[in-house]
């Protein structure tokens, strides 16, 4: 049986102090053993939100990470810096960051292993734009963005890690996919692992949802068989947050 695995993603917003409000806020409310919950969080918010979460059930997650071990890379944070600083899992290859930021799949691949070399988590993002959906080719584009970004990693690696099917029409628009067509992905992204890899690894690996994910609909996506969790942005800034994580309750 998979763990679900609920990771709020902060994108740029709470400034530190902010952010350690946040925490005090949310504590009880996204108390939820039988669910790992995580903030993935801007980086200068990472130290403090490390801190403010001691002793809780919640794990701290980046937003970013560059490949390269360190040295001249002027404003990049290193793998190794944000397993020093606590951090256990990275979003890698947020819709956000392929589009403002230009990361194509080959930079991304890079990054997956070498956040897996560091020993922190990757939560590989995936996901269609809404004229690829209409045209018919998700799952085509989907796989090619799955077998890229996990070009030479092993399955043992795969087995561990988490992908986020975060389909681009939905995200921070308020139109979430239907429980149908986000579970019909996850299945999809987990028969292109079974294809790669093996079934085992298919059937251990977390396939999150993410995608206007609110208190409303969470119970129902997280229900489908292969929806592990969900990656959520903007209710994970708020109380609402609370009730994501605890839909089982
Ligand atoms: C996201 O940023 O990954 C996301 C899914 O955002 P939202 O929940 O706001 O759509």
């Amino acid at each position: 049986m998979r763990k679900k695995i609920i990771a709020g993603n902060w994108k740029m917003n709470m400034t530190p102090s902010q952010a350690v409000a946040l925490c005090a806020e949310l504590k009880d409310l996204v108390k939820n053993d039988d669910v790992d919950v995580v903030y993935c969080v801007p980086a200068i918010d990472i130290v403090p939100v490390v801190n403010a979460l001691k002793g809780t059930n919640v794990k701290v997650g980046a937003e970013n990470m560059y490949f390269e071990e360190k040295g001249a890379y002027t404003g990049e944070i290193s793998a190794a810096m944000l397993k020093d600083a606590g951090v256990e899992y990275v979003i890698i290859g947020h819709s956000e960051r392929r589009d403002y930021f230009k990361e194509d799949d080959a930079l991304l691949n890079k990054k997956v292993k070498k956040a897996i070399e560091a020993g922190l988590t990757p939560i590989l993002c995936c996901g269609e734009t809404l004229e690829q959906r209409e045209m018919g080719i998700t799952m085509d584009w989907i796989r090619m963005q799955i077998k890229s970004d996990l070009q030479g990693v092993a399955a043992a690696d795969v087995a561990k890690l988490v992908i986020a099917y975060e389909p681009i029409w939905a995200i921070g628009t308020g139109k979430t996919a239907t429980t149908a067509q986000a579970e019909e992905v996850c299945g999809g992204i987990r028969e292109c692992i079974a294809e790669i890899y093996d079934k085992a690894t298919a059937e251990a690996v977390r396939i999150q949802y993410g995608g206007s994910v609110n208190a409303g609909n969470a119970a129902e996506l997280f229900a489908e068989k292969d929806i592990d969790g969900g990656l959520v942005g903007g209710a994970s800034l708020k109380a609402d947050f609370g009730k994501i994580v605890c839909y089982n309750k």
